[in-house]
């Protein structure tokens, strides 16, 4: 056994799972550590049977949860937090193994699931419908919300926890039960999670079938699309997944929630704070080793201020340093595996015919492990080509530079997704038009801010090929409940919209 192997097994231990024993009795599949490439553990899919009996369970649990009252329901979801909580660094560390997030990072990520946990206990108490006054004496016009049913959700790798609790918080206090098929390169983590959840459930004496975990590849993740057992599927993930799973919910009137692919753009401007904007952007690009859905690709500055930026970036992304993700120095872990390294150089080389330059980075990191390290990399564009119109899930940036500020809009606007964008500025009128109707037109605009790291107190998404899901914070706790609007006639006598007459007496 290696070292990562027997420290996966006690951290699986802290949350009652036995190594030995993972998943369902369907095909092993083995979990590598993106560290190394080492096996951490070996797991089993769920079958078909397996996954039908999920779902037939989850839907029993529906029929029990959906008449507790929320406030009750919030009980749960406060449960969960706090033991989320209490395993935070287990957790964390689950997650950097898994994936290969730095320590801060990972913490950041489980941190987000307490908040989630945090806004949705307030939610139980706030599902607020309205009234509406009738057009008709005597009458009363009410809307109220009602739970929707089993939520399948399906994650990515990269944010193997916080995607399932965005969904599955918000949706059990909705009276919703869960069923979550988490990304094959991430079930020990997803394992885990729900292993509190169930624990919170039998605390609190919720149904033990409220949430419950699939395993296996996309094959898993299709009996959730094709179930009509699933009255809204949550799938996260590339917009390629997206343009599968979107149709065929939508051929069985399923309601579908799309958080799909980004590709991201920052906008500086002539008077922007250019410590502020590198800082940032940094964060942005580099981050998660440019794996975020969010992460900054694109930025598009002026021609003024362009070589002042790409300086300081290229001194910047030189001296980032890159290596295990469980060193307290690090700051960009590994790539997920081998294959995100080689769409990272085929971009690059893509980039370079184009006419492009690298002003640093690019290149692999050797750290003395297996694994895939490569440093970020910032390229110089002499303009908007192909490539950067592309999400290459690894950490490069493209630099374009404008000279009049509609160019500047009209660039940002280019990409086909539409999740996440930032523009440097102190001039006020050059922010309120980057935030205007026909500004950036994305699910998340910013000003003095880059493109990742967003709050769960605000709705999270994207327009175009983003898919135009919205969850987390805001209303989107609407997406996961039906709206009933109800007419209660108290006058004693019948009277018809829109003054029709129609009395046979
Ligand atoms: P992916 O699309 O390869 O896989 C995501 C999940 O979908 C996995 O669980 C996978 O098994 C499942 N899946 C794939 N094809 C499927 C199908 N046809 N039917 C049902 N399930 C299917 O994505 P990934 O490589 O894990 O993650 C990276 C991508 O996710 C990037 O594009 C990134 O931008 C995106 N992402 C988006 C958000 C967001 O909120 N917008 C958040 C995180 C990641």
């Amino acid at each position: 056994m290696t070292t990562l192997q027997a420290r996966t097994s006690d951290l699986l231990a802290a949350f009652g799972l036995d190594a030995a024993a993972l998943g369902g009795t369907g095909d092993a599949f083995a979990v590598h550590s993106p560290i190394d490439g080492s096996v951490l553990a070996t797991v089993h899919a769920h079958t078909p049977d397996e996954v039908d009996g999920t779902l037939a369970a989850s839907r029993s649990a529906f029929a029990e949860w959906r008449l507790t009252p929320a406030p009750v329901r919030g009980r749960l979801v406060k449960r969960l937090g706090e033991l989320i909580g209490e395993h935070k660094e287990q957790l964390a560390e689950l997650v950097t193994l898994e994936v290969g997030k730095i320590g801060s990072e990972a913490l950041g990520e489980v941190q987000e699931m307490i908040d989630v946990c945090d806004l949705a206990v307030g939610l139980s108490r706030q599902l607020f419908g309205r009234t509406m006054p009738s057009e008709r004496a005597g009458h009363r016009l009410q809307e109220v919300w009602h739970p929707l049913g089993v939520v399948g959700v399906i994650s990515a790798f990269n944010f193997p926890v916080a995607v399932w609790s965005w969904n599955a918080a918000v949706a059990l206090v909705c009276g919703d039960t869960v069923v979550w098929k988490p990304s094959e390169l991430a079930p020990l983590t997803a394992l885990a999670s729900t292993a509190l959840l169930a624990r919170a459930a039998a605390e609190v004496g919720a149904p033990a079938d409220v949430g419950r975990v699939v395993l296996g590849d996309r094959a898993v993740g299709e009996a959730l699309v094709d179930s009509p057992d699933v009255a809204l599927l949550s799938a996260t993930g590339s917009t390629r997944m997206g343009r599968e799973v979107g149709p065929r919910v939508a051929s069985r009137f399923g309601r579908v929630l799309l958080e799909l692919g980004g590709n991201n753009a920052v906008v500086v401007t002539p008077s922007a704070d250019l410590d502020l904007a590198v800082n940032s952007m940094v964060f942005a690009a580099a981050g998660t080793a440019g794996q975020r859905c969010t992460t900054l690709r694109r930025l598009i500055v002026h021609s003024s201020v362009a070589d002042a930026a790409c300086d300081r970036l290229a001194r910047a992304f030189a001296s980032l340093p890159v290596g295990d993700p469980r060193d307290a120095g690090t700051l960009v872990g590994p790539l997920i595996h081998e294959r995100a390294h080689e769409a990272m150089r085929a971009a690059l080389a893509e980039a370079v015919a184009d006419g492009g330059q690298v002003l640093a980075g690019g290149e692999r990191v050797d750290v003395g492990a297996g694994g895939s390290y490569v440093r970020p990399a910032l390229v110089r564009m002499p303009s908007q080509t192909a490539v950067m119109l592309r999400e290459t899930f690894a950490p490069i940036l493209y630099v374009v530079t404008y000279d009049d500020f509609d160019e500047a809009l009209a660039l940002h606007n280019a990409a086909s997704q539409g999740l996440s964008a930032g523009i440097f500025t102190r001039d006020q009128g050059e922010a309120e038009r980057f935030l205007a109707a026909d500004g950036a037109d994305t699910g998340i605009a910013n000003v003095n801010v880059g493109t990742s790291g967003a709050e769960i107190g605000g709705a999270f998404g994207g327009e175009k090929e983003t898919g135009g899901g919205r969850e987390s914070g805001s209303d989107a706790w609407r997406a996961y409940m039906r709206r009933s609007t109800n007419t209660i006639n108290y006058s004693g006598t019948v009277a018809l919209a829109q003054g029709v007459q129609f009395s046979a007496e």
